[in-house]
Parts: structure tokens; sequence; C-alpha cells
């Protein structure tokens, strides 16, 4: 039996190559093409696109970005077992499809070797995720190489990207990601939707750069801002940041913020005017 690209259904393709999940690698696979079509879906219109994918696996959502009209998919996998799955999947479609064999954290630049249009699109290990989604979102230069991130979370990672202020969820991640993208929960899943099924719901989050940033500010100030703001989310922020200006009750004022308010009721666009006036 074969799917509608012609190719085995990934039961078939993990007994045939003996692709146990290792928890370790943060294997929870998405063997329903239904789903991993969706989800090709969410990342936006990918004909003429590059895609960077990382954790293909035995390679549902690879064949799903493929399906879906991916101009070429880089596919970055740490498991050696998954070559030979990923190989057949190139066969299949030839010349879009390279594998490089690495882990994600220590492979360079992979998305130097794409043409842009760039978009990112993976089931990430949850172990890794959120280190990813931090080097995406701070590179050197803004705008970045790629146009959006569309990257499954546990539920609760997907909720701090996407938080607003004055939730309990609104932190470093949501101005991060917020402060330069427009970032959307757009699918939550169940685990019963991963073989083997996590202990914790998922969800995926799509990102879109903005050309600029939402609001003026240096990122390295702004980071060390909020990293400083957040770092002691309970206390007034005249007392947080006070190692980050003498005078840090005027700046704040100057900014439009209240020097006896926390982190958590402090907007992106307030963030960003401390910052402006630390770094004036
Ligand atoms: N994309 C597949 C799917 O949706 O069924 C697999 C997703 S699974 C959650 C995560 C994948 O990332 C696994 O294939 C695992 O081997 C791979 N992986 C884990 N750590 C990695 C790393 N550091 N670099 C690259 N791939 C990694």
């Amino acid at each position: 039996m074969t799917s509608s690209d012609g190719l085995p259904p990934l039961r078939a393709v993990i007994a045939e190559h003996g692709l146990a999940a290792r928890r370790a690698l943060g294997q929870n696979f998405l063997l329903d093409l239904n789903l991993t079509a969706r989800i090709a879906r969410l990342a936006g219109d990918l004909a003429g696109c590059d895609v960077l994918e990382v954790g293909p696996g035995p390679g549902g959502l690879t064949r799903a970005l493929l399906a879906a009209g991916a101009r070429h998919v880089l596919a970055v996998e740490k498991d050696a077992r998954c070559l030979p799955a990923l190989e057949q999947i190139a066969a299949r479609w030839p010349g879009r499809l390279s594998v490089l064999h690495a882990d994600a954290l220590a492979a360079g630049d992979p998305l130097a070797r794409l043409t842009p249009p760039v978009r990112i699109v993976a089931n990430l290990p949850y172990n890794i995720g959120t280190e990813l989604l931090v080097r995406w979102l701070t590179p050197d230069a803004w705008p970045p190489a790629w146009t959006s991130l569309t990257l499954m979370f546990q539920k609760e990672v997907a909720e701090r990207i996407v938080a607003r202020p004055g939730t309990k969820a609104y932190g470093r991640l949501a101005v991060l990601a917020q402060w330069r993208c427009d970032a959307r929960i757009v699918m939550t899943l169940p685990p019963e939707a991963f073989t083997p099924p996590p202990k914790v719901h998922s969800a995926v989050v799509h990102l879109v750069a903005l050309p600029a940033p939402r609001h003026p500010a240096d990122p390295a100030v702004l980071s060390r801002v909020v990293a400083a703001a957040f770092n002691q989310r309970r206390k007034m922020l005249r007392s947080s940041l006070k190692g980050l200006a003498p005078d840090i009750g005027d700046r704040l004022l100057s900014a439009g913020i209240d020097p006896t308010s926390r982190a958590e009721e402090v907007s992106i666009a307030q963030f960003a005017a401390l910052a402006r006036e630390i770094a004036a």
C-alpha cells in the first residue's frame, strides 16, 4: 500500500528502518499525513520558497512540505537511523530534498545554504526548541534570512511566545518574538496526535518577520533591559533595573513607565522606549 505521494505509509517506513522512537532525541513522530499536510499549509504558500526543516525523523512533515510545492527542503537530522528513509523521499522528489546529518545546534548556519525566500518549518525536539527559536529571532541583522517560522512547541512554550502584557506567560520570549514578528498559535494538538504520545499538549506557532522592529531600539540594550526586568519579575522595576543606570527612576518616567510597576505590566513599546532612554 502506498500514500498519495507514492511512498509507503509512515508506520511501514518506521518498521522497515527500525525507527523505534528515542526519548533522548525528543522523538514524538507525526504519522498522520493529513495532519502533516495541514501543518505544511499553515506555513503559507511554499511554492517558490526554500524550506529549512529541523528534525525530519521518518519524514512525515518533509513529505508534506515537498507535496505542498516547496522549491527545496533542507532537512537537518541528528539521528543517522532516519537517513535511509529520507533518501527514499529525496529519490521521489529529485533535486528538491537535501539532508544534512548533523546536530542542529552545532550545524553552523544552514540558512546560508538556502536561497530566499526561506521559510522554517519544524516539529522540533522539545529539548532544543526554545534555543533554536531564540537563535532565529536574534540574527546579526534584521530582517532575518527567513520570512516565517512555523514551529511545533510544547503548548506552554507556545503560549509564552504569543503572550500579552498583564498575563503570567508574558516574559522575555514574548518580547523577543513580538518585537520583530507577528506571532500566532495556529494549531493545538493533544498528546495522542504523536507516536509515542508526549506527556504534554503541543501547539504550532506561526511567526512572520516584520520588515523592521515594531519600535526602534538597540537589540543588545533591549535584551539587557528585558532580561533584568524579568529575572526578578515580582519586584518593582525601579529596584529590579537599578543596576542598569544610577538614575533608573527618572529614565523609567521618561520612557512613560511607572517606576513602581512590575515587568509583567510593561508593553513592548515601553520596553523599547526604556532601552532608548538607557542607550541615550
Ligand atoms: N519531523 C518528524 C515528525 O514530525 O514526525 C519528527 C519530529 S520529532 C519531535 C524531533 C526530531 O528531531 C527527531 O527526528 C529527532 O531525531 C530530531 N532531533 C533531535 N535532536 C536534534 C538535533 N539536535 N538536531 C537535529 N535533529 C534533532
